[in-house]
């Protein structure tokens, strides 16, 4: 599946639900798009595509549903798979990235031997919103030492202008969002 057949396809399958966790946000709930198998098996094989098209070397999840989409995207392009923690979560030496929340500051982690100098990689989550996660984990690849093949997603939400406030943080690396 490609296109608009595609879009169709996961659109039917994500759940809104408004009020959650907070009034006012409407929260884009995928367990229905997991539990599918025709469904899912779509999104990672579009996923797995993304990775060959932007000539990936890994591929990364971010905590949570990121680690959900991207696992099996990277294994079906023949890729390794590396997980961007919240910090504290992972064993050993690793490069620490914070960033500002609504409310306060976050910071998010990544192994300090995950990449090889140079290694192309394509960051996978499932919602992109204000695009302040993504923004510190492109940071934080970049530390790490690899180089932004791209970022793709689920779900880009416009209104909230994620798109234009990456723009700096890819660098000229293309934003796909399914
Ligand atoms: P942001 O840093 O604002 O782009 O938020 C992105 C992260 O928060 C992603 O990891 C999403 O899983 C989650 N998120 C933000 N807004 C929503 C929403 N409306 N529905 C589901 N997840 C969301």
């Amino acid at each position: 599946l490609a296109g608009a057949d595609l879009r169709g396809l996961l659109l039917s399958r994500i759940r809104d639900v408004p009020d959650y966790p907070q009034p006012g946000v409407v929260f884009k709930d995928i367990t229905p798009l997991l539990a599918d198998p025709a469904a899912f098996g779509a999104l990672t094989g579009a996923l797995a595509e993304l990775c060959v098209r932007h000539r990936a070397d890994k591929v990364v999840g971010l905590e949570a549903r990121g680690f959900i989409l991207a696992a099996p995207a990277a294994a079906r392009a023949g890729l390794g798979f590396v997980p961007v923690r919240k910090a504290g979560k992972l064993p050993g030496v690793t490069h620490r990235q914070a960033y500002e929340l609504e409310y306060g500051t976050a910071e998010i982690e990544v192994l300090g031997d995950a990449f090889v100098p140079g290694e192309r990689v394509l960051v996978i989550d499932d919602v992109l919103a204000t695009g302040g996660t993504a923004e510190a984990s492109l940071e934080l690849i970049r530390r790490a030492g690899a180089e932004v093949a791209g970022l793709a997603v689920l779900m880009e939400l416009g209104f909230l202008g994620g798109r234009a406030r990456l723009a700096p943080a890819l660098d000229g690396a293309p934003l796909e969002a399914l």
